[in-house]
């Protein structure tokens, strides 16, 4: 038969730990979050390096083309010139100008057809990065809405257990009590660890499971505040702890 003291400050005991269980996940959603958002934060930047390459593209047509333009314009003038020219050499050397004009233009209009070539593969990756933002973006807005729902039911439980502690801690006596708060509250390690902890006939303790002194086991079998000396958990006696 446990002591009284001992069986509340054991309910009062599972209370907290699920309380700090609790608040753990809760401190766990913003990193979380971060994570989430810094994924579609990848993929935004696919998407504007998708987006830039399309417009690139498009421009070094529109260049390549009024480039054409230009040395059509070019090769014409020549032509209109080289009906005047009454010089043969001067004349011939018009000619040779129409002909280089000519020749620039058919690189160009090759390099032209390339850059359309290109601006097809850069349109068709714009599109399927824009499908996987899509995707990621709807991902991750359910993440968030998630981890949301988490922190409030989080929350709704620990208000919970909040209001069901008060009973057990009345139950308790002060010395034990203000003995068990500050194990439960001493950092670090702690936190998260039962500051009650039972010893069994071997003696050994429950926390760190090394052996205390028999007088330990009696002092806690007797109902009494008993604390191992190794770890400094509180102690009560279970006969079938090991
Ligand atoms: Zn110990």
């Amino acid at each position: 038969m446990q002591p009284e003291w001992i069986e509340k400050l054991l309910k009062l005991q599972d209370i907290d730990l699920r309380i700090i269980k609790l608040r753990r996940q809760i401190e766990a959603v913003p990193e979380e979050k971060k994570q989430a958002e810094k994924e579609l934060r990848e993929n935004e930047e696919n998407l504007e390096k998708a987006k830039q390459a399309v417009a690139d593209n498009e421009k070094a047509i529109k260049k390549v083309e009024s480039d054409i333009e230009s040395l059509k314009a070019k090769e014409r003038d020549f032509a209109a010139k080289s009906t005047m020219i009454k010089d043969n050499q001067e004349y011939r050397a018009a000619l040779h100008q129409i002909e280089e004009c000519k020749n620039k233009v058919s690189s160009l209009e090759d390099k032209e057809l390339e850059l359309m070539e290109s601006l097809e593969t850069a349109r068709a990756q714009l599109e399927k990065e824009k499908k996987e933002y899509d995707a990621a973006a709807k991902r991750t807005r359910q993440m968030v809405d998630d981890l949301d729902l988490r922190a409030r039911n989080c929350q709704e439980r620990i208000a919970k257990f909040e209001s069901e502690r008060e009973a057990y801690r009345q139950a308790v006596p002060a010395d034990k009590l203000n003995r068990y708060d500050r194990i439960l509250q001493s950092p670090p390690g702690r936190a998260g660890r039962p500051p009650l902890v039972p010893v069994g006939r071997n003696n050994m303790c429950g926390g760190c499971r090394m052996n205390v002194p028999a007088q330990a086991r009696i002092d806690a079998a007797n109902g009494a505040l008993s604390t191992c000396p190794n770890c400094g958990v509180m102690l009560y006696y279970d006969e079938n702890a090991h």
